[in-house]
């Protein structure tokens, strides 16, 4: 990577203010559900902290819309962080103004502070000028470790940093680029891309791409019906996307032009309707019957995708295969995710990526069977479709030494 990282400095004495993504569920009580995103973010606070610097973290919560929302407060993250870090971390009610800047000017190296939701002032994801600048005045020298949030051009993740010397990559980030940045650069071929999840049409571009990257093309999930639509299959009731058919018969002409291999799941999990307890049967993926839909992939899927990838090198995987959240439509996701953990073990680099797929991968207890899930859904689609990322575009780069 091309990007100064925290691991370039000494924080010593310095004022950081550190852009995480704390976005955290919460449930009706405001207890933390899972507290991953910020367990990710603890070996940059820690390399800061032991350095002898004092952070300064911001983040969103949910989406207040520039307002006081009580119940998207981040005070239970900052209780949670302090467990975490075995240390107090202070929490500031308001992220800009007189008493964040009363706290910050009374803190000592290695000391820590949380301030309040971003999205609480509408100048944040308005990428307000005026905000960033008060945001920077917080502190002395800039990091970001929210890959999550680095596809937006918010006051937070792009406008602040102009305001610094030098704005730096955490740790998280720093890994996030680098697994990605390996898979679309050099990856170890056989080379395959599994997707799945609800619509084609937020997928379209990362279909796109990777269809001139991989050797093989896995597509199942719901959107997988809308391409049995365009191959003249009966979908019954599944979810097909009837303005994308279209452009699903495109795609499958342009594979067949090419080198790509696409693979289709070959049965399918089908149900009247989707709910806890409802009854469903296998049926062939080309022939669902009037009335079902298409809720999961089959037994016989799961054996056809794991023939399909039989000693690939490189797998990244986006999307869940079947309405995972209903643990009776899960079994194909998990399938899924056990066969990349087989990948995994026989040498190959396997990612995750995908909001709902990592947490699919994490509800499985599957998260340690892969090379690496990453934490971003919207950043790592956007990597993936081959576009830049604002919240890393402004991050200072390494000034290389010895070239011309
Ligand atoms: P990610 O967040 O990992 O990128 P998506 O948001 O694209 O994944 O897709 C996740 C959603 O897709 C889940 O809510 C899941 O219920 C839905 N989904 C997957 N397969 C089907 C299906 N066959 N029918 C309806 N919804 C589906
Ligand atoms: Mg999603």
């Amino acid at each position: 990577m091309n990007k100064v990282t925290v691991a370039d400095i000494n924080f010593r004495g310095r004022k950081v203010l550190l852009r995480v993504d704390f976005n955290v569920p919460l449930d009706e009580r405001r207890h933390i559900r899972a507290d991953h995103r910020i367990q990710t973010a603890l070996p940059t606070i820690r390399k800061i902290l032991a350095d002898g610097g004092m952070v300064i973290a911001c983040s969103h919560l949910g989406r207040p819309k520039g307002k006081h929302v009580p119940d998207l407060s981040l005070r239970p993250v900052a209780d949670r962080l302090s467990e975490l870090l075995g240390q107090t971390v202070t929490f500031a009610e308001d992220c800009i103004g007189p008493e964040a800047a009363n706290l910050i000017g009374r803190m000592q190296n290695g000391d820590c502070l949380l301030l309040e939701n971003l999205r609480f002032h509408q100048g944040e994801t308005e990428n307000d000028p005026e905000f960033a600048r008060k945001l920077s005045e917080l502190g002395d020298i800039y990091v970001n470790d929210a890959f999550g949030t680095a596809h937006r051009e918010h006051a937070s993740t792009s406008g602040a940093t102009k305001y610094f010397g030098q704005a730096v990559a955490g740790f998280l980030m720093e890994k996030e680029l680098r697994y990605l940045a390996q898979i679309m650069g050099r990856p170890a071929r056989p080379f395959a891309a599994i997707l799945g999840g609800a619509k084609i049409s937020g997928k379209i571009g990362v279909v796109s791409l990777l269809m001139d990257q991989v050797d093989t093309l896995v597509i199942s999930g719901a959107m997988a019906f809308t391409f049995a639509r365009a191959m003249g299959h009966s979908t019954g009731d599944s979810l097909v996307e009837e303005d994308r058919v279209e452009l699903a018969r495109e795609i499958l002409a342009r594979a067949g032009n090419s080198k790509v291999n696409l693979v289709f799941p070959t049965d399918i999990v089908a149900t009247k309707d989707i709910a806890v307890d409802a009854s469903s049967r296998v049926v062939p993926f080309d022939a669902i019957p009037d009335g079902f839909k298409g809720v999961d992939i089959g037994p016989d899927s799961v054996r056809h995708f794991g023939e399909a990838l039989k000693g690939f090198r490189t797998v990244i995987w986006n999307g869940p295969m079947g309405v995972c959240e209903i643990p009776q439509f899960a079994s194909g996701t998990v399938e899924i995710a056990r066969l990349m953990g087989r990948l995994t073990d026989t040498g190959a680099t396997t990612v995750v990526g995908g909001g709902d797929s990592a947490a699919a991968v994490d509800r499985a207890g599957l998260h340690d069977v892969m090379t690496h899930v990453s934490t971003g859904g919207g950043a790592t689609l956007k990597f993936l479709e081959g576009k830049s990322l604002p919240g890393v575009a402004a991050l200072t780069d390494q000034v290389t030494v010895g070239t011309v």
